[in-house]
């Protein structure tokens, strides 16, 4: 029997009722946050266009201490005590206080998802009245709703449309390969505003092109850097990336990772902040659940804590801005300087401490799903 309600064509039976809590977007944000209500005892459903772990959105790197924390180190792939910043002149590398992985998406939202009890059904997003979130698959209604949809922010009252809201945009290719390092280009061949990449993961090669510019398109480029590092261009995948923090709630509605802008500007780091604010969002959904608050201050406790947290934004932003303002000679100067340890070391812990590893670790859920292997 399949743990999941997955349903295709004729299988795709109507969906409505009302549940105790909807989370709607299964990755990153939905999963954390649903994984924060395990053992409420509350009837709590996820729903996603697509099967959970199935379409995978970014180069999936994250320290790996957020991967440990939550239980997810059975899927990392790869681990890196060091990355390197390639600009036209010369190369600098930089020696990190913590690691980052490399991982498996379908792996990781597996595991994830072994650590939550909610029931799941594919079904896409249309829309919202009031607590009435639509579907193509009907009307669901419930008291707590959350939209962890990406970047459109689907259930807010204007969503986000390219090329004139502030998004990024990034796209990259899997070739097979293996390499050492994590790579980062910043070298205006392959972008004007924003960088390259280069993530191994295990016997796959991550190489993508990011535009701050959502009017750049970065197919040639991507292309481009796949073929000067001799790698195929094969496996395209890509999405637009938010670069500022939004409303973290509207209407009654809870928005967490991508669709509330929680992905970080300058690196366009965004999985371990889409796990972090789910995280902070199923705490408060708990106190809820557990009489313990109301929505209401659930609403403004979240939106608060999301706020507490703009100046970090702003800062990481004002950064994006004038990194393609710097001389290419002048960045390369800047780099080398910023590659003498100790400064890493103190420009990376602040960077981590953003959104720190050991929230994951507070008040963690009482009980878990059973392994996904059981009574099979
Ligand atoms: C090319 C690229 C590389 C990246 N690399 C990294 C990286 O290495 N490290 C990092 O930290 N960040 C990276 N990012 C950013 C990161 O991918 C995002 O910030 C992160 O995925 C946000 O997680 P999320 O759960 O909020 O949203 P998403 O991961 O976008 O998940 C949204 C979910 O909602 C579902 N959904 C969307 N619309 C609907 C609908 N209408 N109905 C039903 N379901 C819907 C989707 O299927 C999806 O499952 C990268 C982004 C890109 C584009």
């Amino acid at each position: 029997m399949t743990r999941r309600a997955t349903k295709r064509g004729a299988e795709r039976t109507p969906l409505d009722g009302e549940r105790d809590v909807l989370v709607c977007g299964a990755s990153f944000a939905g999963l954390a946050v649903a994984r924060e209500l395990a053992g409420s005892g509350a009837d709590v459903l996820v729903i996603d266009r697509y099967e959970i772990g199935e379409r995978q959105t970014s180069a999936c790197a994250a320290p790996t201490s957020w991967l440990e924390n939550l239980g997810l180190a059975d899927a990392i792939r790869q681990t890196f005590d060091d990355f390197v910043i390639h600009t036209p002149h010369g190369a600098s590398r930089f020696r990190l206080p913590w690691t980052f992985s490399t991982f498996d998406y379908r792996t990781l939202c597996a595991l994830l998802w072994q650590q939550c009890d909610a029931d799941f059904e594919t079904a896409t997003v249309h829309g919202r009245r009031g607590d009435t979130v639509l579907t193509d698959r009907g009307a669901l209604r419930a008291p707590l709703i959350v939209d962890a949809l990406g970047w459109r922010r689907v259930l807010a009252r204007a969503g986000y449309q390219p090329p004139d809201a502030p998004l990024s945009r990034g796209l990259e290719v899997h070739p097979g390969g293996v390499g050492e390092d994590l790579e980062i280009w910043i070298d205006r061949r392959y972008v004007p505003a924003g960088y390259g990449w280069r993530f191994p993961a295990g016997s796959e090669l991550r190489i993508g092109v990011g535009s701050f510019d959502p009017r750049f398109h970065v197919k040639d480029t991507t292309v481009l850097l796949a073929e000067d590092l001799a790698a195929e261009p094969v496996g395209f995948q890509g999405n637009w990336i938010p670069h500022r923090l939004r409303a973290a709630v509207e209407d009654d509605v809870f928005f967490v990772g991508d669709s509330a802008g929680h992905c970080l500007p300058l690196t366009a780091e965004g999985i371990r902040t889409a796990l972090y604010f789910g995280i902070a969002c199923g705490r408060e959904l708990r106190h809820v659940l557990e009489g313990r608050a109301t929505r209401a201050q659930a609403l403004a406790r979240y939106g608060e804590f999301s706020a507490r947290h703009a100046w970090k934004f702003a800062w990481l932003l004002r950064g994006q801005r004038l990194l393609p303002r710097v001389p290419p000679r002048l960045l390369a100067g800047a780099l080398r300087i910023f590659g003498q340890r100790s400064f890493t070391a103190w420009g990376f812990e602040h960077y981590l401490r953003v959104a720190p590893p050991e929230f994951a670790l507070r008040g963690r859920p009482a009980s878990a799903r059973e392994p996904a292997t059981a009574g099979v």
